[in-house]
């Protein structure tokens, strides 16, 4: 089986499973309890942190660890509605967003909120201008994620930012950085990103752990009351071996990035000239996205059946987002981008990793041109 779907989820470094075992193993101690043990693993804590500052370039009081990106994202926009409640009541986000994202900002319409979900345009991009055109006296907080998960769109995420912070310096700007950071250096410090969103799983660490940076001079209400750890802003036993497989992960992603992201554009632009070949494919990403992720549709066709041949040949590719992918109604995302039903209900996402070669895209491209013979053939004779 050829893995293709790293958008969904990564194959851990050796290093880090072997070092999550390891510590699991010896380091079972408490971090918050006061004997050798508790120490040992209070020290590892704070190396952790120390790690992950480096690679994000931030002060170590600013991580805050999680349980992944969907809880770091839930506690950057309930933990930010919550503490600057008197401030203002107006969110605005993207209609492309995360679930994890989106459906937060659903729920807090539900408890009085207000929130603007920006349209996107045919490449899945909001504007700077459109973001500024949508503040109001009343905006506290601005979500918008670096890159997609479903079409790999770069959002100018950078610029975004630093048009806020001279339009209102109080607005806090959240960042889903989940799909950028493997491939994509992001200065936080430089763009006025005040809240940043990782998770381990998707850059090659464990699951069920990841970080949430708060720039310093930033309270969000803890979602998460109890013992008073993470400084009071997370209660919760840390989980110390998935914390140090985390920030393995981090820093051999960062340290790899050039030439992961050198790597993956020339086999991005490998797959999407041999896609382009194919006829009926349409394309859901552009060359200018992210370099891991490819979404095409073969309009007419269910991408569920296209999946399910594909896999049946040995390769694995996805359908939508992992999260959403059980539901088959067509893809919000798509359908924000303007695409039509049958293009947004036929979208398949190729997500590729930092160990793929050139030989596997040809291999891959030769299953998609077989697999879309076969589907017209079957359409065909429906017909
Ligand atoms: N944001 C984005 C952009 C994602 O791709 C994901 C994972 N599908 C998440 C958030 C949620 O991350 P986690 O699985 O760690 O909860």
């Amino acid at each position: 089986m050829k893995y293709f779907d790293h958008a969904a989820t990564t194959l851990p470094y050796e290093d880090v499973t072997t070092t999550v075992a390891e510590i699991m193993a010896r380091h079972y101690g408490n971090p918050s309890s006061l004997h050798k043990l508790g120490e040992a693993s209070s020290k590892l804590l704070s190396k952790s942190r120390e790690v992950c500052a480096k690679a994000l370039d931030v002060n170590p009081g600013e991580i805050i660890f999680t349980s992944g990106a969907t809880e770091s994202n839930n506690f950057a926009i309930k933990g930010a509605a919550f503490q600057y409640r008197s401030r203002g009541q107006h969110i605005i986000t993207t209609e492309t967003e995360h679930p994890s994202v989106y459906e937060c900002c659903k729920q807090l319409e539900q408890l009085g909120w207000q929130v603007t979900y920006l349209p996107v345009n045919t490449d899945g991009l909001v504007s700077v201008e459109e973001v500024l055109a949508a503040v109001r006296k009343d905006t506290f907080l601005v979500s918008i994620m670096h890159v997609n998960n479903e079409t790999g769109s770069i959002q100018p995420v950078e610029r975004i930012g630093k048009r806020l912070k001279e339009h209102d310096p109080r607005i806090i700007f959240h960042v889903d950085g989940v799909q950028g950071f493997t491939t994509l250096p992001l200065s936080l410090k430089e763009s006025g990103i005040d809240l940043y969103s990782l998770s381990a799983h998707k850059l090659r660490g464990p699951k069920g752990i990841g970080l949430l940076f708060v720039r310093e001079g930033i309270t969000l209400f803890p979602l998460l009351a109890g013992g008073g750890q993470e400084g009071g802003r997370r209660s919760g036993t840390e989980n110390i071996p998935l914390i140090v497989g985390m920030s393995k992960a981090i820093r051999m992603t960062t340290e790899g990035r050039r030439e992961r992201e050198t790597k993956l554009s020339t086999l991005k632009t490998k797959l999407m000239d041999g896609i382009r070949a194919i006829p009926e494919l349409e394309f859901n990403s552009t060359e200018t996205g992210a370099s891991h992720i490819v979404n095409f549709s073969f309009p007419g066709m269910k991408a569920e059946a296209m999946l399910h041949m594909i896999e049946e040949a040995g390769y694995i590719v996805s359908t939508k987002s992992a999260c959403s992918s059980k539901h088959s109604e067509p893809s919000r995302i798509l359908l924000a981008m303007g695409k039509g039903q049958e293009v947004a209900l036929s979208g398949i996402r190729i997500s590729l990793g930092e160990d793929h070669t050139e030989k596997d895209i040809e291999e891959l491209l030769a299953v998609l041109d077989l697999t879309v013979r076969k589907l017209r053939n079957i359409k065909g004779r429906e017909n």
